[in-house]
């Protein structure tokens, strides 16, 4: 068997050829990427494998070294790691320097590059799910994906209105996005009902709502209406309380799964220049949520 091999169902195995790849994180034990990732080697049959790895914060310079020395073809980063492997990379992408944080690692021509495919992946998910973007959005949060989120939206000339809990955390992101059409608002019930109304779409990119804590929900009663387009990046529980009262009002509901399996076949298509089958991705990932009793 050569590089690109073809392995069949039954006969994958890995060997000393086989091309590893990986996802460094802390926690990293409930991270869904090793699934979707083989499962599109294995449909592909192609000879890699994706394996996960905890990596606690401080000893990341120490793995991204291993990482080099053991010539891993590729790797995805998460929580906490993303900020820290800035200035571990030889080189960073546009996108990831935009954005102050690396969510995938590449080789280039031998040189290791940081990447980010959160934006990317959150745009092709969008195009995927509905006709065209809606030209204003509300944007709740301005952690790491509200960033990703927020720069990619910008690009593509959406006003924004960002609203955070900790507000100068909201108005630091807006200061670093291109265009004037860009505003803070606070996190207030009468500010964010106010917000809604003028959008056409809503986008959670806090953890409010997240599996344990699926009681919450970022927006009071009452803000969501017919027609709008309700994203929420949180994929566990697959409705969320906020995506629930966006069914339930005649929005449309969008959960964080199709996001997760963009940016991975993003990362895909880095490491290995083939595009991967999205349906047998968003299949592995959506087997594995659990759905919560009521
Ligand atoms: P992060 O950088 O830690 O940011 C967390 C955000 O949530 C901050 O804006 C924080 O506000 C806000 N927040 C936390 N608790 C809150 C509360 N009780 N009330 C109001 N706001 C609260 O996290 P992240 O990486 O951006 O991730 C955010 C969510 O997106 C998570 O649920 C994550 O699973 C999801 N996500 C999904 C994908 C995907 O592919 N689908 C990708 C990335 C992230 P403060 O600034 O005030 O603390």
């Amino acid at each position: 068997m050569g590089d690109g091999v073809s392995m069949s169902e039954s006969g994958w195995c890995v060997s000393g050829r086989t091309k590893v790849l990986a996802v460094f994180g802390c926690p990293v034990e409930h991270s869904l990427s090793p699934a979707m990732h083989n499962a599109a080697i294995r449909a592909l049959g192609l000879d890699y494998v994706y394996v996960p790895f905890r990596v606690e914060p401080d000893e990341l310079p120490q793995a991204v070294a291993g990482l080099r020395s053991m010539r891993f073809a590729g790797v995805n980063l998460t929580i906490p790691l993303k900020e820290r492997a800035v200035d571990l990379v030889d080189e960073l992408s546009d996108e990831a320097a935009r954005i102050g944080a690396v969510n995938t690692l590449w080789f280039r021509e031998g040189r290791l590059v940081g990447d980010s495919t959160d934006g990317p992946g959150f745009l092709r998910s969008l195009e995927s799910a509905v006709e065209g973007i809606p030209e204003s959005a509300l944007i709740l949060g301005a952690g790491g994906s509200a960033r990703a989120v927020c720069h990619a939206l910008a690009g593509r000339g959406v006003t924004l209105a960002i609203a955070n809990r900790t507000m100068a955390r909201a108005e630091s992101l807006a200061g670093e996005l291109p265009g004037d059409g860009v505003r803070v608002v606070p996190w207030t019930d009468d500010d964010l009902r106010s917000a809604c109304a003028e959008v056409g779409l809503v986008v959670n990119c806090t953890s409010v709502g997240m599996t344990p804590n699926i009681g919450g929900s970022p927006l009071p009663p009452g803000c969501l209406k017919t027609g709008q387009l309700i994203y929420d990046l949180i994929y566990s529980p697959p409705e969320t309380r906020l995506l629930k009262e966006a069914r339930e009002c005649g929005a449309v509901a969008m959960n964080g799964v199709l996001m997760l399996v963009h940016q991975g076949a993003c990362s895909f298509e880095l490491w290995t220049g083939v595009r991967p089958p999205m349906d047998v991705m968003e299949r592995a990932v959506t087997e594995r949520i659990t759905v919560p009793a009521d």
